[in-house]
């Protein structure tokens, strides 16, 4: 389990102000009705501050619109807001493999996914990802054929997932990793960090800068949700 904990709902902003405002303003008003529905479903779980923001599920949204994603890859379920709105976004004949070994919490949201008649898109994975993402490489069929992927599971495994995510996307295919900037405390020392963020500032630390370095990509981060890094494979 990720170790987030709930904060004041600020996201990377100045003020609970202006974050309210994107809200309010362009996000909640043309928030599917069922993610909104997802999203209640979730808040009372002890957990709730894992799903995906719907700021930074927006630009999720809008990314799987551009590239015409219809194949994706979800690394960490949870109860299954980004994978409803991946399968909400995506043509009716996509699929997402989505992976997470806590089925318990897919299951909290599965009852909208049903409703929103896209269960059929998605093949659920109750899985650690890494030995699935590998198991997916054994089968080279599977190499530069998924026009989409999102990472929003264990920190500490990114770059690993990234490894593999690289061969499994089609060029120009988009990776999305979230938490990138784990509650802006990557750019405070450690001294001033609570303890149960240090592990996962020291991951992000570490994906930043080998994701800056790593030339089969395009990045750019967005201060939206907690840290969107948005990548694209070049070759
Ligand atoms: N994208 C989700 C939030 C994911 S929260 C949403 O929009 O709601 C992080 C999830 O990562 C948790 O459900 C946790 O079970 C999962 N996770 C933790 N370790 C994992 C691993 N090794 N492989 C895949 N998923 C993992
Ligand atoms: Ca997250």
């Amino acid at each position: 389990m990720e170790s987030e904990k709930p904060t004041e709902p600020t996201g990377l902003l100045q003020t609970h102000e202006l974050y309210k405002y994107i809200l309010e303003t362009n996000v909640y008003p043309r928030e599917p009705e069922l993610l909104k529905e997802l999203r209640a479903l979730t808040a009372s779980h002890p957990w709730a501050i894992m799903g995906t923001a719907p700021d930074a599920g927006q630009m999720i949204g809008l990314l799987l619109k551009i590239v015409g994603a219809k194949k994706t890859i979800e690394v960490g379920v949870f109860t299954g807001y980004s994978l409803l709105l991946t399968a909400l976004t995506i043509p009716d004949d996509g699929k997402i493999v989505a992976i997470d070994p806590d089925r318990e919490a897919y299951e909290i949201g599965l009852p909208v996914i049903k409703k929103a008649k896209v269960e059929h898109k998605i093949d659920f994975i109750e899985s650690k990802a890494l030995p699935v993402l590998d198991k997916m490489l054994e089968n080279p069929d599977n190499e530069g054929s998924f026009d989409f992927a999102f990472v929003d599971a264990d920190k500490i495994n990114y770059i690993n997932y990234h490894e593999r995510i690289v061969k499994l996307l089609k060029v120009n295919g988009i990776m999305v990793y979230d938490n990138t900037l784990w509650f802006g405390t990557v750019a405070k020392p450690e001294s001033s960090v609570p303890d149960y963020f240090k592990e996962g500032r020291v991951s992000a630390i570490q994906l930043n800068k080998s994701l800056a370095a790593d030339p089969r990509i395009d990045i750019s981060t967005v201060p939206l949700g907690d840290g969107l890094t948005i990548c694209r494979r070049l070759y």
